[in-house]
């Protein structure tokens, strides 16, 4: 059977719902819920129209407001909240990165008030930890690895440099309202001891409580205690106590492993458009193992029909085994290529090559497919007109096999560039035998 967003029948409410504030977040998220038996799917950009779901029990929303000015920011992500709670969402989830990206004017701040306002609710958390990454929160200050945040090369981003890893005074500086902490030695004694200092902070009129994080058992018992908050904020790590709340009452009567997306048919291929050093050595590896490989020279394209050539080398193999293509190379090559064609111009024009590749290929009955890389995996999605996926297990951190809604259903796993190991691509076709 088909799934549409739209589809008619019954509409279940969802459970959770969850605005993040750029797509790979929104994967990381939704495969954190997945992991622990939500039924998640990932929309991509503002869903319109149908709200009834089926089978869902967590809904996330993939904006792409991180770096956007602050009003358009809060605007989607009230947008996106209006159609979670017309979904039924219980709960709200606004989630963004583990390093806390944003500015004085925004945006974390900023939407988690408007969110806050439009529920009619008076407190919240904010808690970016992910310790499994290295972010850690202790006594308020952020932490990548051993060093505070302002002190790990963050403080040099191009967007949003972070020059005070003090996370109170971070967020007061993006909110009129009173920002507080849950420190560490409350944290430590558990859920119960985490509720108490809410409540104590509330009838201090504190509207945010940072909240310290070393360790999962603390994640755990942070989600714990936030059963009963209506909007939680944080990284995708503070996401991992929630399907538990549900459970407990309940709501969720799936187990705590991520849900079956059925079974996968069709031709398999492998798209890499990122020249990261991980999608380098799984290129490789892929060619290691005997599997064909054509590699798109992007001075080329100015010439010739990329496309078409690639096509026409790998629709004859499409039966044979994966096929790969890949734009991916080495540093010397890419800044070659970026001297010649401009830096954003060679690289809208190699993901427009991709995105091409993609559609016909599907069209040619390929199923299952990996793309690497976050700017081609976005060309590769809008091209294939898809909206919304629905997350299965992991792959790696971070990276599920997802099946898109709407026909024709293709599994397609989307692969920030730097993630995943070296045998990604072999591992990810293997889970789907
Ligand atoms: P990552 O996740 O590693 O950042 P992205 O797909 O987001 O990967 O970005 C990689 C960018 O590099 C894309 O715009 C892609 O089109 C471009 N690119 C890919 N191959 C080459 C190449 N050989 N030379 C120059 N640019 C390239």
């Amino acid at each position: 059977m088909t799934e549409t967003l739209g589809s008619r029948g019954e509409a279940e409410p969802i459970l959770l719902g969850c605005i993040a504030d750029d797509f790979t977040g929104a994967t990381d998220l939704a495969s954190m819920l997945a992991d622990r038996g939500m039924r998640t799917i990932q929309l991509i950009g503002l869903p319109e129209g149908g709200q009834r779901l089926r089978d869902v029990d967590a809904a996330v929303v993939a904006l792409k407001s991180r770096a956007a000015p602050a009003a358009w920011a809060v605007e989607q992500s009230c947008r996106a909240l209006e159609w979670l709670l017309g979904a039924g969402a219980r709960q709200i989830f606004f989630k963004y990165c583990s390093t806390f990206d944003s500015t004085d004017q925004g945006n974390i701040g900023p939407v988690a008030c408007a969110l806050l306002e439009r529920i009619g609710e008076s407190f919240t958390i904010a808690c970016p930890a992910f310790p499994a990454n290295g972010r850690t929160v202790y006594r308020g200050h952020l932490f990548v690895g051993d060093a505070l945040l302002s002190e790990s090369g963050m403080e040099r981003h191009p967007l949003n440099p972070m020059t005070d890893s003090n996370l109170v005074r971070v967020l007061g500086r993006q909110v009129k309202e009173a920002v507080d902490l849950v420190p560490y030695e409350t944290v430590e004694r558990g859920s119960e001891a985490i509720s108490w200092r809410f409540a104590a902070l509330r009838d201090e009129r504190v509207r945010y409580a940072i909240v310290d994080a070393l360790c999962d058992r603390h994640l755990l018992a942070i989600g714990a205690a936030c059963a009963d908050l209506r909007l939680v904020t944080g990284g995708s790590g503070v996401a991992m106590g929630l399907p538990d709340n549900f459970r407990a009452r309940g709501l969720l009567s799936t187990g705590a492993q991520a849900p079956s997306l059925g079974r996968a048919g069709g031709f398999a291929a492998v798209l890499a458009g990122s020249c990261s050093s991980a999608t380098l050595q799984q290129v490789s590896y892929m060619q290691e193992t005997g599997a064909a490989g054509f590699a798109i020279d992007p001075l080329r394209i100015l010439r010739e029909d990329v496309a078409e050539a690639a096509l026409g080398w790998a629709l004859p193999r499409l039966s044979e085994a994966p096929v790969m293509i890949y734009a991916s190379a080495g540093a010397a090559q890419v800044a070659r290529v970026q001297e010649r064609l401009g830096r954003e111009r060679a690289g809208y024009m190699i993901e427009q090559v991709m995105a091409q590749i993609a559609r016909r290929l599907v069209e040619a009955g390929v199923r299952r497919m990996l793309v690497a890389g976050g700017e081609t995996a976005g060309a590769v999605v809008q091209a294939l007109g898809v909206r919304a996926l629905r997350i299965g297990a992991s792959i790696d951190p971070g990276v599920p096999w997802t099946k898109s809604l709407g026909e024709p259903a293709v599994f397609l796993a989307l692969k920030s560039g730097n993630f995943g190991s070296v045998d990604f691509f072999v591992k990810a076709f293997r889970m789907l035998q």
